[in-house]
């Protein structure tokens, strides 16, 4: 289907090829034969009918990959070998990537240009980053009391449940299987419910660059039938889990009630964003754009990081500016800088100038290369935003741009601004995963630390400032996992990446997202007669 938009552009929808549980390297319906709808939230119009897995195809996936790495010979085979394999999927990935990137835009209403130039190039950069440390993991070597001396073998964790959320399909999806697959683990993956398109998609170019039958499994369906049976299953001996606090209580529960299995968890946030009055304001308007939207400095970051010129050459000629313009989201994403701390001396002003930044903001299809903004991913998300704004409004806070649904179809709300958040405000509090910025006052270093450590979660924190001693200062203070000094939302597959508190356990990239599927064993012999 060819799309044109502004009479600019031809897009090719991909035919949606892959819609059924990919099983032991093949496709198959569900055994109760069921599917389900996914939708594409610029209309809430049907795109295809999936395969709805349920325990039975679960207990199926589990079965193959459970055989593929007690006999198969992905964990017995060199790690040159399974990151030789990682690095050509990662080259398909990259050969595939105007389809996939068009597949997360129409299933998750991500703009494409993001898509092409953040979340495929992300994908294959991680891939290869993890492709990497295959052959590069090992135990060490120890010396002991002297009259023994012991080695460490790293070995892989066996099979990995592998759960995941709809905002970054083909990131998260290629985040969560690279570390797995490269530490040779076998894989049940299952994905959002929303997003199940590139999932598949991914699972076949995993299958053509040489990932044997039964290693990765990726089973379609809900979150309480076929998530639930992989978190309870007995026979997986680890969950990594990318989800929402609450499901991930019950993730763990599950986890602990069934077989003990090892759990990791990447959760929701509040991450606060503390402009001191020192910081350069326009900087700082910016930032704190980029920390609820997720813009610019990402696509110029993706670009200038991977030197992907097929993408920005994509980019250019759709009339974007990977330099200059600013494309965006609509604030899901987990890491989102929600909570704006604003230091009084430049409190006003701060305002003025982010309401300035709304003004040419176009909000639309997000296949519109002119679009900073496109819809909530579904009908629940919408109406869950819409209700904390309306609680914004109730309990208070000064709403100064934004705050309404747009137009009779889809799921598009207004880039929305609070002032004036109180500390116990609802907005303040809780993660609302949309286009909704809380600006908040202080005064001194200390009163900036104790809010910004004032929450239940700690995924990220951002630091505006240009005293050196602040930034450190601050930075060792806040409890979070990660924390950005002067930019926000630069994420690198190098930098462990995961949260404090309830925001989960366990790190999604960096050398510490391979250890995590590797258990040590130590391997200890007598040392007869030896000096040393
Ligand atoms: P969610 O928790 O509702 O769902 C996540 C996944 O869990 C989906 O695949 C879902 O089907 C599955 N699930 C639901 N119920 C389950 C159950 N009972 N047992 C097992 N699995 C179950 O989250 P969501 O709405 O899809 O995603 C948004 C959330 O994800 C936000 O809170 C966001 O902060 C978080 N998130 C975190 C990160 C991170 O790295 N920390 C990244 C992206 C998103």
């Amino acid at each position: 289907m060819d799309r044109e938009i502004n009479g600019k552009i031809q897009l090719k929808v991909p035919e949606i090829k892959y819609t059924k549980l990919f099983i032991n390297g093949r496709f198959l319906d569900s055994v109760s034969g069921k599917t389900f709808e996914t939708n594409d939230p610029r209309t809430g119009d049907v795109i295809a009918a999936v395969a709805e897995g349920d325990k039975e195809d679960v207990d199926n996936a589990v079965k193959a990959a459970r055989e593929a790495f007690d006999h198969g010979k992905w964990p017995r085979t060199s790690g040159h070998e399974r990151g030789r394999i990682l690095m050509k999927l990662a080259d398909l990935i990259e050969q595939h990537a105007e389809d996939l990137s068009m597949l997360d835009a129409i299933n998750a209403g991500k703009l494409l240009h993001m898509t092409q130039a953040f979340d495929i190039p992300t994908a294959a950069f991680m891939l290869r980053y993890f492709a990497g440390w295959a052959d590069k993991v090992h135990g060490q070597t120890l010396k002991c009391s002297g009259e023994f001396q012991a080695y460490t073998l790293l070995e892989p964790v066996g099979v990995v449940g592998l759960i995941i959320p709809w905002n970054f399909p083909t990131v998260l999806f290629v985040a969560k299987i690279a570390p797995a697959l490269a530490a040779g683990c076998s894989v049940v993956v299952k994905p959002a419910e929303q997003t199940p398109l590139s999932a598949l998609y991914c699972a076949q170019l995993a299958k053509q660059a040489g990932v044997p039958d039964g290693v990765l499994n990726v089973v379609t369906g809900f979150g309480p039938t076929a998530g639930a049976a992989v978190a309870s299953h007995m026979d997986v001996d680890a969950v990594s889990f990318t989800g929402s606090t609450e499901i991930g209580k019950v993730v763990m529960a599950a986890a602990a009630s069934s077989n003990l299995k090892q759990v990791s968890l990447e959760l929701g946030g509040k991450s606060p964003l503390v402009i001191f009055a020192d910081a350069d304001l326009d900087m700082a308007v910016q930032l704190a754009w980029q920390a609820v939207f997720f813009n610019k400095a990402i696509i110029t970051h993706a670009s200038v990081l991977l030197k992907a010129e097929v993408f920005s050459w994509r980019l250019e000629s759709n009339g974007i500016d990977i330099n200059g313009s600013l494309p965006s989201s609509q604030g899901e994403i987990c890491l989102a800088g929600s909570r704006v701390y604003v230091q009084e001396e430049i409190y006003e002003e701060f305002k003025k100038k982010t309401v300035e930044m709304v003004k040419n903001w176009v909000l639309g299809d997000p296949f519109d290369p002119q679009v900073h903004q496109g819809p909530q991913v579904d009908k629940r998300q919408f109406e869950k935003v819409l209700r904390y704004i309306e609680a914004g409004k109730r309990e208070g806070a000064t709403l100064i741009n934004g705050g309404k649904p747009v137009g009779e179809k889809g799921y598009f709300i207004e880039p929305t601004i609070f002032a004036d958040v109180k500390e116990d405000m609802l907005i303040a509090k809780d993660e609302i995963f949309g286009p909704v910025m809380s600006i908040m006052k202080f005064k001194t270093i200390e009163e900036a630390i104790e809010k910004a450590n004032n929450t239940r979660y700690g995924l990220a924190a951002g630091i505006v400032t240009k005293d050196l001693n602040i930034a450190n200062m601050v930075s060792r203070s806040i409890r979070a996992g990660t924390i950005w000094i002067n930019c926000y939302m630069a994420t690198e597959a190098d930098a462990p990446f995961g949260g404090y508190k309830m925001s989960g356990f366990g790190k999604d990239s960096g050398l510490q997202a391979i250890q995590k599927y590797l258990n040590v064993k130590s391997v200890i012999t007598p040392l007869y007669g030896s000096p040393w």
